[in-house]
């Protein structure tokens, strides 16, 4: 799919949704519209000479700010992509009520062709062209990362703009996505793989809705395939294979498959492309000979790119769910294919949220300079410790030591997290659920999710008076 014909899906879903509001043409179309998307061309001097980079940031609405969305790095990137991502920012924000505009930016670059010193070098850059336009700020825009980008650029993005800003406070929350010991939060990097686990679990947890797809129980036993191993597919096929029992059965990658009917150890294969940078030689190994994402299993999760289920391959697909964890795996016309197949598609705008809904609690804790759950683990302590004082008191029994020790403990930061990204999960999934299921216009969760999305958003202009 190129990048005009996915910027084209995200707008006709628009269209499709925004018909069914009917919202007026004007502020439809200021909803649709990127607001800006900047093109910035700059040089840096490496092995002896200057190499010029071309990199983009496009903020798709401004209605609330600071505007939120990663940076990808990526030899393909472009102008209708990074729209088309910063539009999907927009709508995903609004759905799962973190308060933030949308925004994507990419780098046009390999990163594999440089080294590690060059590719800080090249990111530093980076940061002081969107730095200088505000487009990286911790009132007005706060990236993270993305496709090629990890924990390691976002804190060099952090120390460059701290450098650049060294009397702001808050220069820290300008960018999310770093690592702990660089004003991160615990459970940042699992967080969109991670969303995924709570995604699924609460789609089992509506009868209706797995009776529809014609699954049944739960996720225990269920046959998934994972594209892309990277930091959302990793995570997502790490957690439910150890949590849920789940088996993942293949994982694409772009130099070939791995299969394993009985379930593959994602934590060993992953050392294996740590430190072999590939899939190839680890047991199951098959090359990409065919169209894996179209095998027999019982959901599918494409975690890898955009468009890489079309109207090419939409009716070979097996899987009885489609879970988004990349944003536009499918395109527009697929999707009607596969809904006309009676498919459930959990759409990217709510499956991979994870990774924004913990961003936006890196950027409070920056913002509060204070980590979660400090001031209330040990007073949460104490106040349970004398609740089983006094039970045990009253009873006459002891607690044994093994319960005693789990009542006991105190909220830490990751425990928060994962709590805040749960329910915000689960809340996002019912509505869009109770959506699809009460409003004959409305066939799927992706038209559900935007329409819910819209309708924030055209709130937000009304009450500004646009
Ligand atoms: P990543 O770079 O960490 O991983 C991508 C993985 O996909 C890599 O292992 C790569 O080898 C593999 N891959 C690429 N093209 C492939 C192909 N054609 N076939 C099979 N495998 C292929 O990227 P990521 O951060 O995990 O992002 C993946 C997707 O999830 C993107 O669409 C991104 O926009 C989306 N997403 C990421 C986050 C996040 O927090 N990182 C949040 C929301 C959405």
């Amino acid at each position: 799919m190129s990048s005009l014909e996915f910027l084209s899906s995200v707008e006709k879903v628009f269209d499709d949704s925004s018909k069914i509001l009917g919202l007026k043409y004007g502020i439809s179309n200021q909803i649709k519209l990127a607001n800006s998307t900047y093109t910035v061309r700059f040089g840096v001097k490496l092995r002896g000479k200057i190499f010029t980079f071309i990199g983009y940031r496009s903020v798709h609405s401004d209605h609330r700010e600071p505007v939120k969305g990663g940076i990808r790095y990526a030899p393909y990137a472009d102008q209708n992509e990074v729209e088309a991502l910063a539009a999907l920012m927009t709508y995903k924000c609004a759905l799962m009520d973190v308060p933030f505009g949308g925004s994507k930016g990419a780098l046009v670059i390999n990163p594999k062709e440089w080294e590690d010193d060059e590719l800080e070098k090249i990111t530093r850059r980076f940061t002081q062209e969107l730095a200088k336009r505000d487009l990286i700020h911790p009132s007005q825009n706060v990236p993270a990362p993305d496709m090629g980008t990890s924990q390691r650029e976002m804190a060099w993005i952090a120390d460059e703009y701290s450098k650049l800003n060294p009397r702001e406070i808050n220069s820290l929350a300008c960018v999310t996505g770093k690592p702990e010991t660089k004003g991160g939060i615990s459970g940042r990097n699992e967080a969109t793989g991670r969303g995924i686990q709570y995604a699924l679990r609460e789609f089992f947890r509506h009868p209706g809705d797995v009776k529809f797809s014609g699954l049944k129980g739960n996720l225990s036993g269920k046959k998934i395939i994972v594209q892309g191993l990277g930091n959302v597919g990793y995570h997502a096929a790490l957690f439910l294979s150890e949590e849920d029992e789940s088996i993942i059965k293949t994982v694409i990658e772009r130099d070939g498959i791995i299969y394993n009917e009985r379930g593959i150890n994602i934590k060993k294969l992953q050392s294996h492309m740590i430190e072999t940078g590939s899939i190839i030689g680890f047991p199951g190994y098959q090359k990409n000979d065919k169209d894996y994402l179209c095998e027999d299993c019982d959901i599918l999760i494409p975690a890898a790119m955009e468009g890489v289920i079309s109207s090419k391959n939409a009716r070979q697909i097996k899987a009885k769910v489609i879970i988004e964890a990349a944003n536009g795996p499918v395109s527009y016309e697929a999707d009607k294919i596969l809904i006309n197949n009676e498919k459930i598609i959990i759409p990217d705008l709510y499956a991979n949220a994870g990774g924004v809904i913990v961003s936006y609690f890196e950027w409070v804790k920056n913002l509060s300079h204070i980590r979660f759950g400090r001031m209330q683990k040990r007073e949460t302590e104490k106040h349970t410790f004398n609740l089983i004082e006094a039970m045990e008191h009253l009873t006459d029994k002891k607690i044994p030591k093994k319960m005693f020790e789990k009542i006991i403990k105190g909220p830490s930061e990751i425990s928060l997290v994962r709590s805040g990204l749960d329910d915000t999960m689960r809340e996002g999934y019912s509505a869009i659920s109770k959506k699809w299921n009460s409003e004959q216009l409305i066939t799927d969760l992706r038209t559900a999710a935007m329409v819910i999305a819209i309708e924030k958003i055209a709130k937000d202009y009304n009450s500004i008076g646009i």
